[in-house]
């Protein structure tokens, strides 16, 4: 274990909710470490990442749930070198469904793809990856993961698609980085199809004691505009300063 802190790059690869728009690409968030680059879900975003990654380090995939924002990306994963292998994790009874999405005739199955590919089925808890990586479920209509990542000291949550749970707010203790969904606009509510809005968002942050909190996933009939999720920064000045509300391709040190 080092002594000074490694600085960390989080890159927005993609940012909408359900599909692409004039504001961004769906789901997909870069963490670069020291020694891996760590993706969290494969919506359309995931096909910039080689604009950011040597494709030199061991690359990490993990996937919330297979509603098609968050794996729409995965047939992009043809055109990439990732010369140190490709490790993809999904939750525990989800191999089937997403082998059944990422084979012939739709795109090239994982087992033809240019590098060597592992999928790991992971259940609840936690896991050595080898960095540690806990996931539990969230509030989804669908089986739905969030992560938290413990690396090079530093600690960073991603917890989208959800509504307000006990999960995410165990995820996001005391986490450098807390990556919330932000499906809805503020005061708006969705309890048959659960996601977060601003409020919601920052309540989990404050319980959890997160240093910094980010919004991504923004609903793409929600949000026509980036204008739209810029308000947000001036509007929760005083609940939440320094509120990050992501655009793709926004890169953060941490
Ligand atoms: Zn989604
Ligand atoms: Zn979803």
């Amino acid at each position: 274990m080092r002594d000074n802190p490694i600085s960390m790059q989080v890159t927005f690869l993609g940012t909408n909710g359900w599909y692409d728009t004039v504001t961004g690409t769906t789901c997909s968030v870069l963490v670069q470490s020291e020694e891996y680059d760590i993706i969290f879900d494969a919506g359309n975003g995931i096909a910039k990442a080689d604009r950011y990654i040597t494709q030199q380090k061991p690359v990490f995939l993990f996937i919330s749930h297979l509603h098609i924002d968050h794996i729409a990306g995965l047939h992009t994963l043809v055109k990439f070198r990732f010369n140190k292998g490709l490790c993809l994790c999904t939750q525990k009874g989800s191999v089937t469904d997403l082998m059944a999405f990422v084979r012939e005739p739709y795109t090239i199955p994982f087992s033809d793809l240019p590098y060597k590919v592992e999928i790991i089925e992971l259940a609840e808890g936690r896991h050595m990856m080898p960095f540690a990586v806990e996931c539990l479920t969230l509030v989804h209509p669908v089986p739905c993961f969030g992560y938290r990542l413990e690396i090079d000291r530093k600690v960073i949550t991603y917890c989208t698609d959800t509504g307000v749970c006990d999960n995410a707010i165990v995820l996001g203790r005391d986490a450098d980085l807390l990556i919330t969904d932000c499906g809805l606009k503020p005061g708006d509510v969705s309890p048959g199809w659960p996601h977060l809005n601003p409020e919601n968002a920052i309540h989990i942050a404050r319980q959890a004691h997160a240093k910094r909190l980010a919004l991504m996933h923004f609903g793409a009939e929600v949000y026509g505009t980036l204008g739209e999720r810029r308000e947000l920064q001036q509007r929760y000045e005083k609940e939440w300063p320094d509120l990050i509300v992501a655009t793709d391709d926004l890169a953060i040190t941490l």
